[in-house]
């Protein structure tokens, strides 16, 4: 046993991409991947700080993963991600006894060298110097890429660490990406999710590569015309957009051709007071009538969104104005959150985390209720109707996958459909799956 390698990634999609990048690397130096950290002679943690649970698991991670070196004394952990990107002077490592290696996931290119010194990689995977996004992941799926089209954020939501996680707004040439659009799409990817923090703020540092018959002047807008055009991708999903650059232009590619027939809009709030502290820069208005422009260019759009409950100061009227909002806008799905102060944030130093846990709690389930209400009423819609499923899984003689809608979808098959988008018909909406036959 020697040179195999076990990632496990927390959080968000863009985590999900870096990781790819990570294997990339690994694969690179001649490791090979292996399905259980048991067998691995370097267990890769790619860590999420958005709450402190997350942050919380990686401590635990590390202590029992530190129990497999009686095993194999050769073991190397190691943790990147955010969590050494928001720990500023590696403060947090001595929580980790055991931890041979701490790095911000920026520092992905020294990760060869570190490893040689460790003894692990069976060849050299020259690196260093370069932009950890020049390397070219190995996507996870045959049939799905994930493009990172601008990381890091200049936004500073008052709640939120990733600005001090990921560092500043940069956006990727265009040359880059579609370079690595056409990588994949050679692979056999059909599927894309365009990520960024705010990816509908992608501002090309290369504009003269996009094409001179491109009718738009907004990039993020141009960046979905051109993709559109690449006949072997037949869809693009995109997350995580801010309310703020929902301009006129991306609105309008919400109705290209191959985008998915949903948006995943974060609001947080339905109160103004507290949109405020959050300083997300649009009110609640704001929102509604971004939704309505939605909702006017892409009629029987399906709509998601973020929410956090019991930030700072929020009260029983302000949660009932998100209560509100939600119902008005007739989201089909919410990521909800509770409020959890996170270090570095305006909102921890700003204000008191008043809201105690029983109350947030309370208003997370409640939440959640309304949240599940509104969605099995919204998929019984559905009832009867054709679909376009992205097949993701096949088995014991199930297909899953998603619609255009981005709703989980089943339906039985004689054949492994993995990768085909099909046509189905909804027999029964259920409320976390559509059960469908073959149309
Ligand atoms: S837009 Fe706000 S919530 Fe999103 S990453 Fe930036 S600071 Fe965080």
């Amino acid at each position: 046993m020697k040179n195999k390698f076990h990632i496990i990634t927390f959080g968000c999609e863009m985590n999900k991409s870096d990781s790819e990048r990570i294997a990339a690397v690994l694969q690179q130096m001649g490791m090979d991947p292996v399905s259980s950290p048991q067998e691995a002679d370097l267990i890769i943690l790619n860590s999420c700080v958005v709450r402190q649970s997350a942050q919380d698991r990686i401590y635990g991670q590390v202590k029992n993963f530190n129990k497999l070196k009686k095993q194999n004394p050769g073991l190397v952990i190691v943790v990147t991600g955010c969590l050494p990107g928001a720990d500023k002077g590696a403060k947090l490592k001595n929580k980790m006894p055991g931890l041979d290696l701490y790095f911000p996931i920026a520092e992905l290119v020294n990760l060869p060298a570190m490893l040689k010194e460790r003894g692990l990689g069976l060849q050299d995977a020259r690196l260093s110097g370069r932009d950890y996004l020049d390397i070219l992941p190995r996507n996870q799926s045959k049939f799905h890429a994930f493009i990172v089209v601008n990381t890091g954020c200049d936004q500073y939501c008052s709640y939120c660490i990733v600005p001090h996680a990921r560092g500043r707004l940069r956006h990727r040439p265009v040359k880059q990406i579609f370079h690595e659009i056409e990588k994949a799409a050679s692979g056999g990817a059909v599927s894309l999710t365009l990520l960024g923090q705010i990816v509908n703020n992608y501002h090309a540092p290369d504009p003269e590569n996009f094409l001179r018959s491109n009718p738009f002047s907004n990039h993020f807008a141009k960046l979905l015309w051109e993709i559109n055009q690449i006949p072997k991708i037949k869809r693009i999903f995109w997350t995580a957009p801010h309310p703020v650059y929902m301009d006129d232009e991306v609105i309008q590619a919400l109705t290209f051709s191959k985008q998915v027939n949903y948006l995943h809009l974060p609001v947080q709030s339905g109160s103004n007071r507290i949109l405020k502290k959050m300083n997300r820069g649009y009110s609640r208005e704001n929102f509604i009538k971004i939704i309505e422009k939605v909702k006017k260019a892409r009629p029987g759009i399906a709509l998601g969104t973020d929410i956090i409950v019991g930030f700072p100061g929020e009260t029983e009227q302000d949660f009932d104005r998100t209560m509100s909002l939600y119902e008005k806008v007739g989201f089909d799905i919410a990521y909800p959150a509770m409020y959890s102060s996170r270090p570095h944030t305006a909102s921890v130093r700003a204000y008191v985390d008043d809201i105690p846990g029983s109350e947030k709690k309370r208003r997370w389930q409640e939440f959640d209720k309304l949240m599940r209400e509104i969605t099995f009423e919204k998929n019984k819609k559905f009832l009867n109707q054709k679909a376009e499923v992205l097949v993701e899984e096949y088995k014991r003689g199930i297909c899953w996958g998603r619609s255009n809608e981005m709703k989980s979808v089943s339906f039985a098959s004689s054949r492994n459909l993995t990768g085909k988008i099909q046509n189905v018909i909804i027999k029964a909406p259920k409320l976390w799956m559509l059960e469908a036959e073959l149309a």
